[in-house]
């Protein structure tokens, strides 16, 4: 098959923060080798209100050299935490159990998720010097109030943990899950690993595997998150998001 042909990967490094520099080079040094620079970057412009992205700090030039070098720059949120409170039932239980408190776009309101976005925008966009790749929301949990305000601000590009899509057009770009890792308690580590062990295989046209932050304390997630890409990019293409466009 000829190259352009071969289904994609797609690799994403979520919570791309000062607060996790280290976890982020080790997660770069694991997947260059299979992905080069075709990688997404997810960045939190203020993990949790103290580890703020200042402009021209060492960290805000490391940014701009990974976009100067072929990585894509997401805005992940803007604090990560969920802070707002959730009037309806469902969507309190989804916060607070399926994601420790992370659903920081879950709750907003269009106008409250509308400013987080162009506020984060502004400042990422200011620290690489190109317009946002797109935007993900941490734990992938979007509320209404998110999903419109990525439409009034034109993001290009927004993935769940199931589609890829183009908020402008609404347009689907990629379906499957996401490959990801969890290490909170022992049952999610081991749910996570049986999960990758037979994802890696599946026949999707696009494959995504997305790796955290704290995945590196794990030799046992690093060991699969290696296996996971070998067996990956035997059949398969790294790609930029950008690229799904490109595709009929
Ligand atoms: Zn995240």
């Amino acid at each position: 098959m000829s190259p352009t042909r071969l289904p994609l990967l797609l690799a994403s490094i979520h919570d791309v923060s000062p607060r996790f520099e280290n976890e982020v080079d080790r997660l770069l040094e694991l997947l260059q080798p299979y992905v080069g620079t075709q990688i997404a970057m997810f960045v939190v412009p203020n993990h949790w209100g103290d580890a703020p992205i200042v402009p021209r700090s060492p960290f805000a030039n490391r940014l701009r050299r990974w976009a100067d070098n072929g990585a894509e720059i997401f805005l992940h949120g803007f604090y990560h935490r969920d802070t707002s409170h959730h009037e309806a039932a469902g969507d309190r239980f989804r916060a607070q159990f399926m994601t420790a408190g992370e659903g920081e776009f879950l709750g907003l309101s269009r106008d409250d998720a509308a400013a987080r976005i162009i506020r984060g925008r502004s400042l990422l966009e200011d620290v690489i010097g190109r317009p946002l790749d797109g935007f993900v929301a941490p734990a992938w949990l979007y509320g209404t109030g998110a999903l419109e305000a990525l439409r009034d601000c034109s993001i290009p590009l927004a993935e769940d943990h199931f589609r890829v899509w183009s908020p402008p057009s609404g347009r689907q770009l990629a379906r499957g899950p996401v490959i990801t890792w969890a290490s909170r308690t022992n049952f999610r580590l081991l749910s996570s690993l049986a999960a990758a062990a037979t994802l890696r295989h599946a026949p999707l046209g696009v494959l995504r595997i997305g790796v955290h932050p704290p995945d590196v304390r794990h030799a046992r997630l690093v060991r699969s998150i290696g296996k996971t890409f070998r067996t990956a990019t035997r059949k398969r293409r790294a790609a930029r998001y950008s690229d799904l466009f490109l595709r009929a």
